[in-house]
């Protein structure tokens, strides 16, 4: 469908040579990593060796995805960019805003009424800059794009964590924030650390109970949660090529889970049937023409200690199947031994709900097999014991399976179809008596299993497995029935076993979908409105922040001085916060509420300089705003760790707090702020911010002359009527003062446009 032929071929057009540029320049064979990334540079990189995990380097992705809840705000900032079109191919995916209660149908209609002020606006917003739209109920924004647009060779950026799915057909593709997202839809380079490079060698062949997803799992229990941070992963060898397409997407969509900045994989004749069978043959043609391109070079997956990082190895034959939780999806069990680890820790072995599906499950293969359980429940006579939820990735998989029989079913099993879309895997999930907080388990074929993200509930124990396993456990009830081993009771009383499950990797009479979801955007856009209702609680037109008034910044509140971690969620917190974050406003109310102040080691309780109490953080700042006065924030180390969310820079944009100094940065937030138009700045000697008081009044001198790589000066007034004088850092280029001057990166993209 709606693939971008043209941007394809004139990626590939280019590619080998700057491939063979690479080669020469770093003077060694390439990882599939490094040829996509070196492929993508800007043309202002220089073809040089970059230091891994220490260079910053400017990429040109070639797309952009967002899903609904991220998108909001990403596109109210393209609107700021004075754009008429994107300048990259980009979609916009309704899957996260629908919440699964009944089933199907009921939900999607439900979620339509609920969420339309914000789908009309994405809608309409989409439709005017030349977005493609994927309606509520199209599907998951990361099968969809695995079935439409992921290709090998690219490089997509999305606003989702789990973009790297798209790995699994060859593509580079990272999750960022709606900053990042606007600045590539605006046409500017998107910047990146170059990554580490961690190899994981497949050889062998999965079998009988052993899905791909056991890979992913296994590998999180070697790497843990943080083992892959700042690293790609890059799967070959044998096994990886005897894998699926969509069961590589599988293990490149839970990569996240390890911390990696993206998985991938290479091109091979799996990935050329997955295009063909998706109606991508002309994709498969042309990257038939590369493809040695489109795969490490023989010396790497030869020698991979020699070029990655850290290598891993995995035999596919021997792999067992695994359980990785509760709480954390690094805590790995061979299915062999879940039974003995579930009695031992004391986890609830009744088994209250099985779900599968999801972005990181719904392939054709995963629901064929998973049905060919389901069937032998049936045909044995066996009731499922369990709750049983089926979510479909996109409507193309949900149509198809349903075509061929597999939904009926799950349904015969008593499984509920959910909509195509999050559902429980990000807590939309009106599941019955989760308020009451009782200890339970529930297993899904989902990639989180942190607490409370299902169902709220800080009890519920969240195992996750291949959709197989969660079939099967569904069936016997019992999270220590071991399928390959254990005997079921039937209806009549009879001992069964449940066989292996089989399935097929795609359909043999192909994929089909009536209405896919997806609405094209206008041809010409000029005359499109962008609905937005003025009373909206959750959208608002964004103002462009105004540009510096050209002097120094005297007399600056101190807003508050926060004490040890300040992440992202404590500057901006998620939650029930989230249901504003196309509302700039509204969301402000959040900014810095759970941040400590260091004077009182409260949240949320900062002194007001202008009447001696103490009040909220939002409140204060508003107070301050209303009176034309402006304040700054000061931090201790990397300020602004965590999720590359905007809001965490937009709210003390908006609420008129000019800079933000801190002992250390964590570098997207410092970036962001930088891009909002405020003052990120560092201690030269962090021990300075002991000198910092409650009532201290601020100034920022020598912006006149602000530079690059000089200092600037901060005073501190006291109260009692003396000053310390500081020199500060700032990690500033010529550019991003222009941002400072300007107003935002917004307002100076507007200006040069
Ligand atoms: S299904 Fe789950 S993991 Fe996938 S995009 Fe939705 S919330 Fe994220």
């Amino acid at each position: 469908m709606a693939f971008d032929i043209e941007m394809i071929k004139a990626v590939y057009a280019n590619y080998p040579s700057r491939v063979a540029a690479a080669r020469k320049a770093v003077g060694r064979p390439l990882t599939l990593t490094e040829k996509i990334l070196y492929a993508h540079l800007t043309q202002g990189e220089a073809n040089s060796p970059f230091e891994r995990g220490v260079s910053y380097v400017e990429f040109n992705p070639d797309r952009v995805a967002m899903q609904d809840a991220t998108a909001q705000m990403a596109l109210l900032q393209f609107m700021q960019a004075g754009r008429e079109i994107v300048a990259v191919p980009s979609t916009v995916h309704c899957d996260h805003l629908i919440q699964a209660e009944t089933g199907a149908e009921a939900d999607l209609k439900k979620a339509n009424d609920k969420n339309k002020e914000v789908y009309d606006f994405l809608s309409s917003v989409s439709n005017k800059y030349g977005i493609g739209f994927w309606k509520p109920g199209a599907g998951i924004i990361h099968q969809v794009v695995l079935e439409n647009y992921s290709f090998p060779g690219g490089m997509m950026i999305g606003t989702d964590s789990h973009t790297p799915n798209a790995g699994g057909l060859g593509m580079i593709a990272i999750g960022v924030g709606g900053a990042d997202a606007c600045d590539v839809m605006a046409g500017l380079p998107w910047e990146l650390k170059f990554p580490k490079l961690i190899g994981v060698k497949l050889t062998g062949k999965l079998s009988g109970w052993t899905a791909a997803k056991d890979v992913i799992l296994k590998v999180a229990g070697i790497l843990t949660v943080k083992g892959g941070t700042g690293a790609v992963v890059e799967y070959f060898g044998d096994g990886a090529r005897s894998l699926s397409a969509t069961g590589k997407g599988t293990i490149c969509n839970m990569g996240a889970e390890i911390g990696a900045t993206t998985s991938i994989f290479g091109y091979d004749s799996k990935s050329e049937i997955y295009l063909r069978g998706t109606e991508r043959g002309d994709i498969a043609d042309m990257a038939n023409t590369i493809k040695d391109h489109l795969t490490g070079d023989e010396e790497v997956y030869a020698n991979p200690d020699k070029y990655f990082d850290q290598v891993i190895h995995i035999d596919l034959t021997t792999l067992e199947p695994h359980i990785n939780g509760p709480f954390t999806p690094d805590l790995a069990w061979p299915l062999s031994k879940f039974a003995a680890a579930v009695r031992e820790h004391g986890w609830p072995a009744k088994l209250e709900v099985g779900l599968i599906g999801s972005c990181t499950n719904s392939s054709y293969e995963d629901i064929s097999r998973a049905a060919s359980l389901a069937q032998q429940a049936v045909d044995k006579k066996l009731v499922a014991k369990s709750e049983f939820t089926i979510t479909p990735g996109s409507e193309q998989v949900r149509f198809t399976v349903q075509r061929d029989g597999f939904l009926d079913i799950f349904e015969n099993m008593g499984g509920v179809v959910l909509a195509n879309a999050c559902g429980p895997c990000i807590g939309q999930w009106a599941r019955h008596g989760a308020e009451k907080q009782e200890k339970n388990s529930i297993i899904t074929s989902f990639n989180r299993n942190f607490a409370k993200r299902a169902d709220g509930n800080p009890n519920t124990h969240s195992f996750v497995a291949s959709p197989e396993v969660v079939t099967a456990m569904a069936i016997a009830g019992d999270l220590t029935f071991n399928p390959m081993t254990d005997s079921l009771l039937n209806e009549e009383g009879q001992s069964v076993r449940l066989e292996e499950p089989s399935g097929l990797e795609m359909p043999t009479k192909g994929f089909a979908v009536e209405d896919a979801g997806y609405q094209a955007p206008a041809t010409d856009g000029s005359r499109v409105s962008v609905l937005v209702d003025p009373k909206s609680e959750r959208l608002q037109l964004l103002e462009p922040f105004k540009e510096w008034e050209g002097i120094d910044l005297k007399g600056l509140k101190l807003l508050i001085k926060a004490k040890g971690k300040c992440t992202t969620d404590h500057i901006s917190m998620a939650g029930p916060w989230l249901r504003f974050r196309g509302h700039l406003d509204n969301i402000s109310n959040n900014m810095l509420i759970g941040a400590q102040n260091a004077f009182n080691l409260e949240t949320n309780k900062v002194k007001n300089q202008l009447t001696g109490e103490y009040g909220e953080v939002p409140a204060v700042q508003r107070q301050y705003k209303q009176h034309g006065l402006g304040s700054i924030v000061v931090g201790d180390e990397n300020y602004g760790e965590g999720s590359s969310r905007e809001h965490a820079a937009m709210e003390p944009r908006f609420l008129g707090v000019r800079a933000i100094l801190v002992k250390s940065f964590a570098r997207i937030h410092e970036t962001n702020l930088k891009k909002q138009g405020m003052l990120a700045l560092t201690f030269a000697n962090p021990s300075e911010y002991d000198l910092i008081q409650e009532d201290d009044k601020i100034d920022i001198l020598d912006l006149a002359d602000f530079k690059p790589g000089k200092p600037l000066t901060v005073v501190f007034n006291h109260a009692d009527g003396t000053k310390n004088e500081i020199k500060v850092n700032h990690t500033y280029n010529e550019g991003q003062i222009g941002w400072f001057v300007a107003g935002s990166a917004l307002n100076l993209i507007k200006e040069e446009f």
